[in-house]
């Protein structure tokens, strides 16, 4: 079922997968893996394999019962670019992504690679925004250079957990920049100068800079809660989005 969502920078989950396994340093306190455990042991419908890979295809048709125009971050609980998807399915995603022109589908990946692959043999629906996760230099920076190679309408970068300076980057090509900091009891720090590097890039790029969250560490560097922490960077809300929200949605 799509569910309303408490992520800041969408409307609603839609997760026609569900389940992962981990592929690099952003994965290591998943908040997709504890709940997926979490929603077992209470026994909710579509987690009995824990976070097992799993395919809902009941769930395909949602968004296209609903005629509100919303905005679905498409798989929080999962990668839909995870390889035990196969293609066909994938396809059938993005045709249902294709036939809800009122919505904006928000796809993030860490799988980059096998993303771009797709898009070679097919259609980016004009309303599918495609993104990839970039929490470190090792790993997340490469996967930059490979969404920039993706016939996306808008192409964003979800940095979070941001786990250390990033150095310069590439933001050519690159819409909408999301930048937060990890949150639950092992979250690791992220420090303001890390922030202050990717929005400084932001403004001289011209791209969308939406600051999420702080996460468990505060900007004075002490641990507490999120909420206590809040979402304000030097002094306010930072919350832009790519400019052709206004023209999809
Ligand atoms: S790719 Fe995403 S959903 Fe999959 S293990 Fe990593 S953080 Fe979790």
């Amino acid at each position: 079922m799509a569910t309303i969502s408490r992520i800041e920078w969408t409307e609603q989950t839609w997760n026609p997968t569900v389940g992962c396994t981990k592929i690099s340093p952003g994965c290591k306190n998943c908040y997709a893996e504890t709940m997926s455990r979490r929603l077992k042991a209470i026994g909710v419908h579509g987690y009995e394999n824990g976070f097992r890979l799993t395919l809902m295809p009941e769930r395909l048709a949602e968004p296209l019962e609903r005629r509100k125009p919303t905005i679905y971050f498409v798989n929080s609980m999962s990668d839909l670019f995870h390889e035990k998807v196969p293609s066909e399915y994938i396809r059938r995603v993005f045709d249902v992504i294709k036939h809800a022109p009122q919505h904006t589908f928000q796809v993030l990946t860490k799988r980059a690679g096998r993303m771009a692959e797709f898009c070679r043999s097919a259609e980016v629906p004009a309303n599918a925004w495609l993104g990839v996760s970039v929490e470190n230099r090792k790993h997340g920076v490469p996967r930059i250079d490979v969404l920039r190679t993706v016939a996306a309408r808008v192409r964003f970068l979800s940095v979070e957990p941001l786990l250390e300076d990033l150095g310069r980057i590439d933001l050519s090509g690159i819409h909408w920049v999301i930048v937060g900091g990890e949150s639950g009891p092992k979250a690791r720090p992220m420090r303001p100068d890390w922030v202050d590097n990717i929005k400084l890039q932001c403004d001289r790029a011209g791209v969308a800079f939406f600051f999420k969250q702080w996460g468990a560490w505060g900007v004075d560097g002490h641990k507490r809660s999120k909420k206590a922490n809040g979402r304000k960077y030097r002094g306010k809300v930072w919350d832009a989005m790519p400019a052709s929200v206004a023209e999809i949605a």
